[in-house]
């Protein structure tokens, strides 16, 4: 395509351009070997010596041969290219590398569930989202809808899942241990939100990452202890003196007040995780601190941050709960360090109680790229918009995620079918997870593929393709 040489010689803007083909390109060569997999399993399918679950793993071996991927991966893959079959205005967009393997796993696994009289509504407003989100941005608006459409089902299939609840520990290398598992939503987030915040009270001179405040604070859990001890060595460490009681770890969601009185069914923001369905919001409210967020009002700190949702960097899943406040107004300005910089006499604050609504979460890596010398440029659309142009002036906009679920009809785009798929949900329960490999985390939505032991080996039933 081009070589280092190449590369060195081009403007930034055709050096980013050339970065888009090339991933453009990576994705058709992806849709290839997704199709190619796939008529290899379409083959051992139809030969009567491997019918029904040896045909997937037949193929996945084979695949596994040919280019040394894991066998999940190949499996992975094969349920993909059986999920587009299905998909028509995905796989041509995958086809044409317009969205890549990463957002049409995505949809494959979102709408899987869903019965094919709202497939095709679904697929056209999902595929346009793909082609200008991240896999994790694509993966929570496409389970906003997907809850929205089959709220009976969803809840069904989290109550189903939720008994696949498990915690493992698996000796590594080096004197580490691997500690996974799959946790309720709300628990993961209790869990979480409890070990960020032990790691959180340490002194400044404490000498561990955050990552490692983390791991320390689960096992001081363990131990019994409340707080996280600080490593600096002073014995004249600050962080040594406990508060009175513990704190309950905070967990926030935000949901429609309908939703909330059982009037409707429209999904709440779980915060730090993604859209979980009205039953378990009412569930989780039962407990609550009820905090009303007006839709017009300006009614502080806590409500813009619910209304806002996440960071509003393209592509950023971080909660606004763990964001910076900051000033963005209509005319573009790039502000350092946190403020506008109070064009016309105005001073920061005063601009912002004057225009409602004035102040967007930032995560504090995206707080440092707007403000350093980077280029970014972003200004404020309207109420809702935000338009953020790249150094090389690619131009994004990003909305108010949280919004869309407080006041669900400003989610707009969402489809209108409503359906109830609960009395079809299987309690078949799922394969475990191989967090080795992102795409072997591909839930199956075939699951006769994933026959590899004997017990699923011997139930070879009917199958529907
Ligand atoms: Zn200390
Ligand atoms: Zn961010």
């Amino acid at each position: 395509m081009f070589d280092s040489g190449e590369l060195q010689a081009m403007s930034d803007e055709v050096l980013v351009d050339a970065l888009r083909r090339a991933h453009g390109a990576a994705a058709f060569a992806q849709a290839a070997e997704v199709r190619a997999v796939r008529e290899l399993y379409r083959r051992r399918r139809g030969e009567k010596r491997h019918g029904g679950a040896a045909a997937g793993e037949f193929a996945a071996a084979e695949a596994t041969a040919a280019v040394y991927v894991g066998e999940q991966v190949a499996a992975a893959l094969i349920d993909v290219g059986l999920g587009l079959d299905e998909l028509p205005q995905t796989a041509a967009a995958f086809e044409s590398g317009l969205i890549d393997l990463a957002r049409a796993q995505v949809i494959v696994a979102a709408v899987r569930d869903l019965p094919v009289e709202v497939l095709a509504e679904v697929e056209r407003t999902l595929v346009e989202t793909a082609a200008r989100s991240t896999p994790a941005r694509l993966r929570q608006t496409a389970r906003r809808w997907v809850t929205k459409i089959d709220p009976g089902g969803e809840q069904r299939r989290r109550e189903q899942r939720e008994l696949d609840r498990d915690v493992r520990i698996s000796a590594l290398q080096d004197g580490v241990a691997l500690f996974d598992g799959v946790l309720p939503a709300m628990g993961a987030q209790v869990v979480a939100n409890r070990l960020r915040e032990m790691g959180s009270r340490v002194c400044a001179e404490d000498p561990r990452s955050v990552a490692q405040r983390r791991a320390d604070a689960l096992v001081a859990l363990a131990q019994g202890d409340e707080m996280l001890a600080c490593a600096c060595g002073r014995a004249e460490c600050p962080a040594g003196a406990a508060p009175e009681g513990v704190p309950r770890a905070l967990v926030q969601v935000g949901v429609s007040v309908e939703a909330l009185a059982g009037l409707t069914e429209d999904p709440g923001l779980l915060a730090g995780y993604g859209p979980v369905d009205a039953a378990l919001v009412r569930r989780i409210a039962e407990q609550a601190r009820l905090q009303v967020v007006s839709e017009r009002g300006d009614s502080g700190d806590e409500a813009r941050r619910a209304i806002e949702g996440q960071c509003r960097f393209p592509g950023c899943t971080v909660a606004a709960a763990e964001c910076v406040m900051e000033a963005v107004d209509s005319r573009g300005e790039n502000p350092r360090g946190g403020h506008g910089r109070g064009g016309a006499g105005r001073s920061a604050s005063h601009h912002d109680s004057a225009v409602v609504g004035s102040t967007v979460a930032l995560c504090s890596h995206h707080h440092r790229l707007r403000s350093s010398a980077g280029g970014w440029r972003v200004r404020r659309l309207d109420g809702d918009r935000l338009s953020w142009s790249s150094p090389t002036g690619d131009r994004h906009t990003t909305v108010r995620e949280g919004a869309r679920y407080l006041f669900p009809h400003i989610d707009s785009e969402a489809p209108e079918s409503r359906i109830d798929t609960a009395a079809m949900v299987s309690p078949t329960p799922q394969p475990g997870l191989d967090l080795t490999y992102p795409i072997a985390a591909h839930r199956l939505t075939h699951r006769q593929l994933a026959g590899s032991t004997p017990e699923d080996a011997a139930t070879e039933g009917p199958v529907a393709w």
